[in-house]
């Protein structure tokens, strides 16, 4: 039997295709010709008022709470149930992430639990769309308007989600993308910060590089303007590398999300009477990226033993993401009961845009047959 993995990056001929323009262009380095390409494709897509090409979503977020203004000291309210990377972004300005429960059906932040955390230091919301799916943004946004605060959406996992009809992206004033190799558009590591305000993307752009513009548009300017540092920046340019392989990824997102929902629809048809296990709920006003297909297994199931059965069949899964306030280096004194029981009872199963229906079918069947198999005995 062939493994199945859990997850395969969709990249080929396309791709390899514009990285052969770059190493004929003679420009592989960041903020090239790919790089400008890759930011007026997103800013059109998302009709962003700037979008940024930077190394990862990490950076991205960092970038964001930099432009947004965080210091030292502030509190930022972060959904809990994610790839903790908002809580890190939010240390890297010594201010505090202070986690937000999430709902039990969608695993998104509880936009009640927000508003319970509100207080005197909060500057900021980072709003995740949990592993593709969007969040409450239309209940989150009069929650921030009222008491003056940014909403960052991090969309690390969304690229072609939609929320009550607008893309997932271009639901906050400041959205980061993650191009990381697990997620549904990739060049290996990448990211990218979108901004309704073209000032907050240029501060980005302009502290991706070190605090100066881009090298290649100063080596094409007459003359020999030298370019100042006034203020400490990092390096987190893109390089036009991955750019390139981005321009046919983005483009290719729709083609390769229609491919995850008929894996999804497939697994929902398969799976929707086991009553052992419960399905990733999707509410009426949005569309999921399948970043991840997450299934919540009943309290009596063995969750470690399910997947090494599954492993041991050659078929990948994980655990869905992480309760943010459980990991150690956050020293949370906070509870987020519904975060911390997903974490504990979500299976992530093997969801790309590569798996054939045939495949689709075994891992429901053995994964039935796991879960079924690895019931805990009831004690009474
Ligand atoms: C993957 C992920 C990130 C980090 O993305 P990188 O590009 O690897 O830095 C951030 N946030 C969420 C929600 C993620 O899933």
């Amino acid at each position: 039997m062939d493994p199945i993995p859990l997850v395969h990056a969709s990249l080929g001929e396309r791709e390899l295709a514009a990285v052969a323009e770059v190493f004929a262009s003679g420009w592989p380095a960041g903020q090239g010709p790919k790089g400008k390409a890759l930011e007026d494709q997103l800013a059109r897509r998302y009709g962003a008022g700037g979008a940024v090409a930077v190394s990862n979503c990490g950076a991205a977020l960092h970038l964001a709470l930099l432009a947004l203004g965080v210091r030292p000291g502030d509190e930022v309210i972060v959904a809990d149930y994610t790839f903790p990377a908002p809580a890190h972004a939010v240390r890297y300005l010594d201010a505090v992430p202070v986690f937000a429960d999430v709902r039990p059906g969608t695993g998104t932040v509880d936009p009640e639990s927000v508003a319970d955390l509100l207080g005197p230091r909060t500057v900021g919301v980072i709003a995740v769309d949990t592993v593709g799916l969007p969040a409450d943004y239309a209940q989150l946004r009069p929650i921030v308007d009222r008491h003056g605060l940014f909403l960052v959406e991090d969309a690390a996992c969304a690229v072609g989600a939609t929320y009550q009809g607008r893309e997932a992206g271009a639901l906050a004033e400041v959205a980061c993308l993650s191009f990381h190799g697990r997620k549904g558009a990739t060049s290996g590591e990448g990211g990218a910060l979108l901004s309704t305000d073209p000032a907050i993307a240029a501060d980005a752009r302009l502290r991706s590089s070190f605090g100066i513009g881009s090298i290649f548009d100063s080596s094409k300017v007459v003359g020999l303007p030298i370019p100042e540092f006034t203020e400490i920046g990092y390096n987190f340019k893109l390089s036009d590398i991955a750019a390139a392989i981005l321009t046919v990824q983005v483009d290719r997102i729709d083609e390769l999300l229609a491919r995850r929902n008929a894996v999804a629809a497939r697994y929902a048809e398969l799976l929707a009477d086991e009553e052992l296990l419960t399905l990733p709920e999707v509410p009426d006003d949005r569309t999921h990226a399948w970043q991840t297909y997450a299934v919540t297994l009943d309290a009596s199931v063995d969750r470690a033993a399910v997947a090494a059965d599954l492993r041991g069949q050659g078929i990948g899964c994980g655990h869905g993401t992480w309760a943010s306030h459980l990991q150690p280096v956050f020293e949370a004194k906070q509870e987020c009961p519904v975060s911390a029981d997903l974490f504990r009872r979500h299976l992530a199963i093997p969801m790309h845009a590569e798996l054939r229906p045939d495949q689709v079918e075994r891992v429901a069947e053995r994964l039935r047959a796991a879960v079924r198999a690895h019931v805990r005995p009831q004690r009474t």
